[in-house]
């Protein structure tokens, strides 16, 4: 057992030197994983409810990712985007179908998915409605991703802090507030762009949006010619229990983006939009790796084993019987938990600011005990299964949960 310990500290030593010091990591290894659960580096099993951060949708070596992966390595993995590659159109081919959208631009990750849905926007606005210093309107509370456009479009200032200057032609409206918004439209009337809204704001604190709200953000939309985008990076691909997160809102978006969940763990991502804003030409937009056909033919495989496994119902089911197991537990904690919110599998328990428990208490506690959470912000502690997690999984992370808050508050 020692040696295993030394192992598992020499292996976080050697890494720390040589690795740069961006995440808060937890003093964890991990090794291997299977279905809804991951083994550390000590043999120590635990239930995976972080899931890659809402990414790995099949859970761990599911045998149909195994098998496509294992398929388009050995036939054709990259070449590039000067020629046509059979495995994007047919993922494209598959969203289009399964969304409101007519087009895709592949790239590899939920910010440069939204990058490519900000350059779309302002190249509409410059020839469509010959706007020369459009606006886009974002949320605060809102996360899009770390590159400098995403930061700005984030609106949190701790992403941005040190990073100035920023981009121009942003600005900040309170998330679910149709008041506010109807303001800032008024004040960018003749220079907004669009509008850029999670459907569920996820790092802002697992926030689901508001129905009437949304409706609203459509209409001021369609009335200003603006573009309205949603970002689907982490509660699309069935996670909130219906295949986008959009269709929980009774609203469309012009443009979306998505990426986490989309090739269940294999890097990609993709902007989709209507055929009335699809203004991109050639050499206006580009990537390197993006849709190459290895990401490509995983993911397809992500997205047809949703409907062949049935996943979104179960996303659906399994986030009704995590949220109810949860809601018990707020009510016998002697702690005033706030709520336990959101949508299907991307559930968030909130903590009462009073109190003195952070999430990160929360998670550090539960992952002592074999449960893996991941915090959204200092008081949500976030609950991101994989879509394939079983009643039994979800029955066992709620006990561990309980007896999480019995420790926390003797
Ligand atoms: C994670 C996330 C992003 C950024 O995705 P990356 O792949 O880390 O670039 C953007 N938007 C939302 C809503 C996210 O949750």
């Amino acid at each position: 057992m020692t040696a295993v310990l030394a192992a598992a500290s020499r292996d976080i030593e050697q890494f720390d030197q040589y690795v740069m010091g961006t995440y808060a990591r937890f003093p964890l290894v991990l090794e291997r994983g299977l279905g809804s659960r991951v083994w550390s580096n000590e043999g120590k099993e635990y239930l995976d409810f972080v899931a890659g951060i809402a990414t790995c949708t099949l859970g761990h070596a599911h045998p149909r990712m195994v098998q496509a992966v294992t398929e388009q390595i050995q036939k054709l993995h990259h070449v590039s985007n000067l020629y046509y590659l059979a495995p994007q159109g047919d993922l494209a081919q598959w969203l289009v179908e399964n969304s409101c959208a007519d087009k895709v631009f592949f790239c590899n990750s939920g910010a440069e998915a939204n990058e490519a849905a900000l350059k779309l926007a302002r190249k509409y606005a410059h020839t469509v409605h010959g706007i020369s210093e459009p606006v886009v309107l974002t949320a605060m509370a809102s996360f899009h991703g770390r590159t400098i456009a995403t930061i700005t479009a984030t609106g949190q200032p701790k992403y941005q802090k040190d990073f100035s200057p920023l981009l121009g032609g942003f600005d900040y409206i309170p998330y679910n507030d149709p008041e506010a918004l109807v303001a800032a439209v008024g004040q960018y009337q003749g220079r907004l762009a669009a509008i850029m809204l999670e459907p569920l704001q996820g790092e802002g604190g697992v926030r689901p949006g508001d129905r009437a709200y949304f409706q609203k953000v459509r209409e001021l939309c369609d009335q200003h010619g603006a573009l309205l985008i949603f970002d689907e990076v982490q509660v699309g691909m069935g996670r909130s229990g219906k295949l986008w997160g959009y269709e929980n809102l009774g609203v469309q978006p012009d443009i979306f983006t998505s990426a986490k969940g989309l090739g269940g763990g294999i890097p990609i991502g993709a902007m989709l939009c209507r055929k009335n804003c699809d203004v991109f030409g050639p050499g206006d937009h580009a990537s390197t790796f993006g849709g190459n056909p290895f990401a490509c033919a995983v993911a397809l495989a992500v997205c047809q084993t949703l409907v062949t496994e049935n996943l979104i119902a179960n996303a659906r089911e399994r986030g009704q019987q995590l949220r109810d197991g949860l809601r018990v537990i707020a009510e016998q904690v002697p702690l005033e938990i706030e709520e336990v919110r959101g949508w299907g599998l991307i559930q968030g328990l909130v903590l009462p600011e009073s109190s003195s428990i952070q999430s990160r208490d929360v998670v550090k506690a539960a992952m002592d005990r074999g449960l893996l959470l991941v915090p959204a912000g200092p008081k949500v502690v976030r609950f991101v299964p994989p879509l394939v997690v079983t009643a039994t999984e979800i029955e066992r992370a709620v006990a561990i949960v309980g007896d999480v808050f019995t420790e926390l508050c003797r």
